[in-house]
């Protein structure tokens, strides 16, 4: 069948989303899952947890299930998560929510994040400011509400930003200035220095911060500091997280925005158009998951630092250069010690060198600023330690061309 552009496709091409042929370039973390599939490597690239998360919260799921939880939500989510998303952030963090009005459920952190960004950002003039390496959604959603993406370096080894360069990179032009702590790709937590920094910052320019805290309960010497608690953040700060991580539900894709109650209506005014709701039964599940007690939330990041160190301790032994993750599913390898010249090569090679996948940093990054992360890949530790041991003696073990 003849294919006619439509403004659609137009959009998606002027976003850098179609390779030039019109098909669409598939994310690279479906790439990398796809290759371990044929290849039978060990999937230490897309960052999902390959055990289940707490029996709860799966019964809470299928008896919402039975009891006919079965058609569309409210679309602000269901009474009882709003609740208990606005509970949890006050028994965790001390922040005080109105449920019914700051406080919205979506699908995953990912439809918060296109939402957040469709409703505050839409012309060429609008810059948002992201540290770079950053998540991938990140630059695609800037590209298609239009706006600019102005990145902030993040440098190996403790990927901290210079705080020069984050200063200058925020103008009045800045609507946005988009933290995601614990970081993914790198696993830095973000120093409070820059924390204070950020919060300066949009106030000198009158920016808005989003934070994505999608691994809040995944930081190894915690507390986590959620930027929205320090002083004169709350106010113009939306803060997005999901169930996925910290329940080990990747795939129930339920999670939420919550801050001002003029901003979340913003992003509800867009969220709507984009899903309408996610999946109901999910709702009432995560909501027993939020509150659980302390302890489990503790057990997550014990749990995930032990990991990050056994993964750490492996990748050394196999002759890398590790970074030391202070949170998050990922660890960050430099690979030039074992020969690598270029991170995407190096890891398009890697099922059939050593029967392991590893993500490239350089997919975080814009194309002109590849150079920079040239050596570096990383690595998750989300995964049972079996599979972690395993896949440390088979990179050990690894054969040079
Ligand atoms: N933000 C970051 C930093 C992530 O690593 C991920 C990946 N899970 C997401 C957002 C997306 O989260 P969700 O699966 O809840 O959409
Ligand atoms: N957040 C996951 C990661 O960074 C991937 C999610 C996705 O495939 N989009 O590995």
């Amino acid at each position: 069948m003849r294919h006619i552009p439509g403004a659609w496709q137009r959009t998606a091409r002027g976003a850098g989303l179609l390779a030039p042929d019109g098909s669409s370039v598939p994310t690279i973390f479906a790439e990398m899952s796809a290759l371990a599939a044929a290849t039978g490597a060990l999937n230490l690239g897309q960052g999902f947890p390959d055990e289940d998360g707490p029996e709860a919260v799966l019964d809470a799921a299928r008896a919402a299930i039975s009891s006919g939880v079965n058609q569309y939500a409210p679309g602000r989510g269901f009474p009882d998560l709003l609740a208990a998303v606005a509970e949890h952030q006050q028994r965790v963090y001390g922040i005080e929510l109105d449920p019914q009005r700051e406080v919205l459920i979506t699908v995953g952190a990912t439809e918060a994040l296109a939402a957040t960004l469709l409703a505050l950002v839409d012309s060429p003039d609008d810059e948002v400011v992201v540290f770079e390496p950053y998540y991938d959604s990140y630059a695609a959603c800037v590209a298609l509400s239009g706006a600019k993406l102005v990145p902030v370096p993040l440098r190996w080894p403790d990927f901290q930003p210079d705080l020069e360069r984050l200063a200058s990179a925020v103008t009045d032009r800045t609507r946005v200035i988009l933290v995601n702590d614990p970081h993914n790709p790198t696993g830095t937590v973000f120093s409070r220095e820059v924390l204070d920094e950020v919060v300066r910052l949009a106030h000198r320019h009158d920016a808005i911060i989003v934070t994505d805290e999608v691994y809040e309960h995944l930081v190894f010497d915690g507390p986590h500091v959620p930027i929205a608690t320090l002083p004169g953040a709350a106010e113009r700060t939306l803060s997005i997280s999901s169930g996925g991580k910290t329940f080990s539900l990747t795939g129930w894709k339920t999670g939420w925005v919550t801050g001002p109650a003029d901003l979340v209506s913003a992003v509800l005014a867009v969220k709507q158009y984009l899903t309408y709701v996610g999946g109901s039964p999910f709702q009432p599940a995560i909501a027993v998951g939020l509150r659980l007690p302390d302890a489990f939330f503790a057990s997550v990041a014990s749990e995930m630092a032990a990991k990050a160190a056994l993964l750490g301790t492996g990748l050394r032994a196999a002759g890398f250069e590790v970074s030391s993750p202070a949170g998050s599913y990922f660890t960050v390898v430099d690979a030039a010690p074992l020969g690598a010249t270029d991170a995407d090569a190096f890891c398009r090679e890697l099922p059939a060198r050593a029967g392991v996948v590893g993500i490239p940093l350089t997919a975080f990054v814009t194309p002109e600023h590849r150079g920079d992360y040239a050596t570096l890949v990383r690595f998750a530790a989300c995964k049972r330690v079996e599979v972690l041991r395993d896949a440390a003696e088979r990179l050990a073990g690894m054969t040079f061309n």
